[in-house]
């Protein structure tokens, strides 16, 4: 069955009307989807009993559940593990800023890409995210939370350009008035550098932020810890960047995850420092976390303060981001690999 939440307003619409139904119909469900976040037709309490009776045997309403919850003792920082329709499983994290709440949205049941760092590839691929099933995280933690979520990032499980339909079909969603009315403009889209989806996206003209997750200042250590380096190179990515810029005017934020001993040397910072040298940009160093299976060791506090300070000094914008939820591992991917493997071993 068709997930009636995934359909756009004007696809709504048009099923509504081969129905028969009046427009009016389709603007009343379409609040009922995406502002109130009802999980079931019965809760659209404006329709005639016969009309959701009608409406259930056609579609469905996509949801998330939630499976386990945790949170923070530190600062208060939640994670969810939430599972979907067809049993599969996804994480999502809820941090509170001084501007607002902020999610972390998965776009994918587990991912492609393969980088060496990250837990969310170790458990494999499994399928995209429907657009409705990304927009239930947000239903389901504000519901639970009593909150309202002001802002959005697409740095949870999976790769967000290779779901790149879904995703521009989410964040339109959640950016309709009618629905969760959370501003492009406070929506981060973070890749691992899809640069023909990066060129596409370029030519959709959202006002979004977009975050590269370049970890890395030349192609021979990139490669060794991000396979899609192999396919497209720090140059090519870089370039795209600049191109985006110049066509959105919206500036790029770029990843930098420190690995001890791997790509933390001052020599990486004064080659990063001459990859962008001109170009405004912004360069967020995250000391790696840890994740079991991956043996990476976190970067000296040394070594981060000096690799930032090498950035500064030569014209970069740089900031150490501070690590949210570290007593609840809230980096994504770590809980629907441990749920896998509970459930196969
Ligand atoms: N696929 C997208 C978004 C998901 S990952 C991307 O690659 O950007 C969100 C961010 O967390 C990325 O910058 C990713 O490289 C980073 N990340 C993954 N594992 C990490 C780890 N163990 N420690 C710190 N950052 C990590």
């Amino acid at each position: 069955m068709t997930d009636i939440k995934s359909l756009s307003k004007e696809e709504l619409k048009s099923e509504i009307k081969a129905l028969n139904l009046p427009s009016f119909r389709a603007e009343q469900i379409y609040k009922w989807l995406h502002k109130e976040g009802v999980t079931s037709f019965d809760e659209m309490t404006d329709l005639s009993k016969s009309l959701r009776a009608e409406l259930s045997e056609k579609y469905d309403i996509s949801y998330c559940e939630i499976e386990q919850k945790f949170v923070s003792k530190i600062d208060g920082t939640v994670k969810y593990l939430f599972r979907l329709s067809d049993g599969e499983y996804i994480e999502s994290v809820i941090m509170k800023y001084k501007y607002g709440f902020t999610i972390c949205v998965s776009s994918q049941v587990g991912c492609k890409m393969g980088c060496k760092f990250c837990a969310s590839t170790l458990a494999g691929f499994k399928r995209n995210l429907l657009s409705g099933e990304m927009e239930s995280q947000l239903h389901a933690a504000q519901k639970d939370l009593g909150i309202r979520i002001s802002h959005i990032v697409l740095m949870g499980i999976g790769e967000p350009l290779d779901n790149y339909d879904n995703v521009i079909r989410f964040i339109k969603t959640v950016n309709d008035e009618n629905g969760l009315n959370i501003s492009m403009r406070d929506i981060t889209l973070s890749t691992c550098g899809l640069v023909n989806r990066i060129y596409d996206l370029m030519n959709e003209e959202l006002p979004i932020t977009l975050t590269i997750s370049l970890h890395a200042p030349n192609d021979e250590i990139r490669s060794k810890t991000m396979p899609i380096n192999d396919k497209y190179g720090v140059d090519e990515v870089i370039k795209a960047c600049k191109n985006y810029y110049s066509k959105t005017s919206r500036r790029i934020s770029f990843e930098y995850t420190l690995i001890k001993d791997v790509n933390d040397s001052e020599q990486c910072a004064l080659e990063l420092a001459e990859k962008l040298k001109g170009f405004n940009c912004h360069v967020n160093l995250i000391p790696v976390n840890d994740v079991e299976e991956r043996g990476n060791i976190r970067s000296s506090e040394k070594a981060v303060n000096n690799f930032y300070n090498i950035l500064n000094s030569k014209g970069i914008n740089a900031t150490i981001r501070r690590t949210l939820g570290k007593d609840i591992n809230a980096s994504c991917g770590q809980l629907r690999r441990k749920k896998q493997g509970s459930e196969i071993f």
